[in-house]
């Protein structure tokens, strides 16, 4: 405990407890802030403050980190028609889709994930990615940038009001240099993208993403990814994937992310890490311990975790992954062919190898539509029910619903099981990140529920865990693998971000239903030294930064 800083104390939370993000337990004192940095002082001590909040009886936490969101465009710029101040279909805007991690405690964001950043690109490729990041993102015609720099500076900031940084992702990496091409890259190729890698995470990218069950991203072989991994690595940054697959084949998808790691000297974080499908479930019990192995002979392993039984992402990535090369124009041209919807039906009966198949692994009854901005009726229902209902086949139903929407639909997958997301959540390996895509329409309830869930749905009333290491599992972990050097853990001179909360109250309440209802019991969150939310509503403080990680 340290005696009062010199100088005017802006903020002073007085009468809480200090839960500090490492991990240790919880103790009282009063944490006080300084110019946007944190002093924590004795409990009572003398101190005089611009404004005192009786935090009496709640815990005072760092910001909790989202290692694994898909917000980068809600505070992009954009071109032309949609972008940031779009309204959604079902009646909530990107201001609400915004405030939803705020709102939960969230006061950093790292983007880049799942192989689909902004940036990087050739210059001669950023109007071909355009198409592919207006499908992907949802939101409208975003503008992809150059590098990390160009990304950064293309973020307003007067619509952010946490921090964010972003991973160099590798789909939009390869895209930008060779377009969705189903081939390895020539070697200039190659080169030309390790040296754009290399460029962004020198001005301050976060790490390198692949999603390689994505096109063009999973077009890639696992020589290419060594490759730029190890540039990764130089810069002493990770490797961080959603793997070749998370179903049936999910053990030798782990074995292609360990090799990379190992051979690439990167450390390595396993995205959303489930077993899903019928042929998937139960098998943490073999990913958890081979992971905990591979860190015992030095692997710098971890994994990331969402608190819920269902995934969602983009609806072409339920289709073979022939039906996307090309690009979105290409995907949209070949779905109106009798032959092709044919050649689909047979691809998800019998697999295809290589190509993870949830459909085949589980059904279009278990899928859901989260957001079809030309068909908002469909959002919040099954698949399988639609089709019944318009006495078409679900394939049928599926294509033309990406042709009215121009290939832009996003779905929910209801395709894990309790028990494998429970052991992920309780293991030493994991924390805690959303894979929140925030969209109009019926998203998914993970952006706005992820981590209240995991503190009162799974920490207080299951007992999986307790408050201590559930924030840690959101704060210093998060922080020290990301290297967001100052953040994370609640010390002296640590920048700031901070959450306020009432333990016997945080619960989530974002549903499948309502899927971007505030938590409660999550009162006061500090960005940078403002009070960003009072008594769990938002003010007007903006002073959200895109961070820089060095
Ligand atoms: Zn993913």
């Amino acid at each position: 405990m340290h005696r009062p800083p010199p100088g005017r104390i802006d903020l002073l939370l007085r009468g809480g407890t200090l839960v500090d993000g490492t991990g240790a337990a919880g103790r009282p004192a009063d944490v006080a802030v300084v110019g946007g940095r944190v002093a924590v002082l004795a409990p009572g001590a003398e101190a005089d403050a611009a404004e005192v909040l009786d935090v009496t009886g709640r815990v005072v936490t760092p910001g909790f980190i989202d290692v694994h969101t898909h917000s980068d465009a809600l505070a992009a710029t954009f071109d032309g028609e949609g972008g940031p101040d779009h309204d959604g279909g079902a009646g909530h805007g990107t201001e609400e889709l915004r405030l939803a991690p705020l709102l939960q405690g969230v006061t950093t964001e790292i983007a880049g994930n799942c192989g689909t950043s902004l940036f990087p690109a050739l210059p001669g490729r950023l109007t071909g990615l355009a198409e592919h990041l207006r499908v992907t993102f949802g939101l409208g015609p975003v503008r992809p940038a150059g590098d990390f720099a160009a990304f950064a500076a293309g973020q307003r900031p007067e619509l952010r009001r946490n921090h964010l940084a972003s991973l160099v992702g590798h789909g939009t990496l390869r895209a930008g240099v060779m377009g969705f091409a189903d081939r390895p890259p020539r070697p200039e190729e190659l080169a030309a993208m390790c040296e754009l890698l290399d460029r962004s995470l020198a001005q301050g990218a976060a790490g390198f993403s692949t999603g390689l069950i994505y096109p063009p991203g999973g077009y890639a072989d696992t020589e290419e990814i060594v490759a730029l991994a190890t540039v990764a690595a130089r810069h002493r940054k990770p490797y961080v994937t959603h793997l070749r697959d998370e179903m049936s084949q999910v053990e030798a998808a782990l074995e292609e992310a360990l090799e990379i790691s190992v051979r690439s000297g990167a450390a390595l974080q396993i995205s959303h890490h489930k077993t899903a499908g019928r042929y998937g479930w139960g098998a943490t019990l073999r990913t958890l311990p081979r992971l905990e192995r591979a860190r015992a002979e030095g692997v710098d392993v971890r994994c990331d975790v969402y608190p819920y039984t269902a995934g969602s992402t983009v609806l072409p990535a339920m289709l073979p992954p022939w039906v996307s090369e090309g690009g979105p124009a290409a995907l949209l041209a070949r779905l109106g062919d009798p032959a092709v919807r044919g050649r689909i039906r047979a691809d998800i009966a019998n697999g295809v190898a290589g190509w993870e198949n949830t459909v085949g692994n589980g059904g279009w009854d278990l899928i859901s539509v989260a957001a079809a901005p030309a068909r908002p009726a469909a959002e919040g229902r099954r698949i399988a029910e639609l089709a019944a209902e318009r006495g078409t086949d679900p394939v049928d139903y599926v294509c033309e619903l990406l042709l009215e929407g121009r290939g832009e639909v996003t779905i929910i997958s209801h395709s894990m099981r309790e028990d494998d997301v429970r052991r992920v959540l309780a293991s030493p390996l994991s924390m805690i990140g959303s894979d929140g895509v925030p969209k109009p329409g019926r998203p998914h309830p993970r952006w706005a529920g992820s981590f209240a869930r995991v503190l009162g749905h799974y920490g207080r009333r299951q007992g999986l865990m307790p408050l201590e290491l559930a924030v840690h599992k959101m704060t210093g972990l998060p922080a020290g693998r990301f290297r967001l050097t100052g953040r994370g853990v609640l010390r002296d001179g640590a920048v700031a971000d901070l959450v306020v909360l009432d333990p016997a109250a945080v619960l989530d309440r974002a549903s499948f239903e309502q899927p971007l209802l505030p938590p409660e019991g999550v009162e006061t969150v500090v960005v940078a030294g403002r009070v960003a939310v009072r008594g769990g509503r938002p003010t007007a403080v903006r002073s959200g930064e895109v961070l820089r990680v060095r």
